[in-house]
């Protein structure tokens, strides 16, 4: 899978959309990299880091 932030066009990991699904849709099928959602929600970077490390332990499926 080659995807691509929406917004800048940045590369994208698959924590970024597994973020993604989680913070804006699980159904999307477009996605944001970790800035751009950081802009749209208010939520520094780093944040989303721990947020990413949060749900995998958590056990989400959407994280791997
Ligand atoms: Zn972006």
């Amino acid at each position: 899978m080659d995807e691509r932030c929406e917004k800048c066009g940045a590369p994208l990991t698959q924590d970024e959309i597994a973020l993604h699904r989680k913070l804006v849709s699980r159904g999307a099928e477009k996605f944001w990299c970790k800035e751009c959602l950081s802009a749209h929600f208010d939520i520094p970077v780093k944040r989303l880091d721990e947020l990413v490390v949060y749900y995998r332990e958590a056990g989400c499926t959407l994280f791997t």
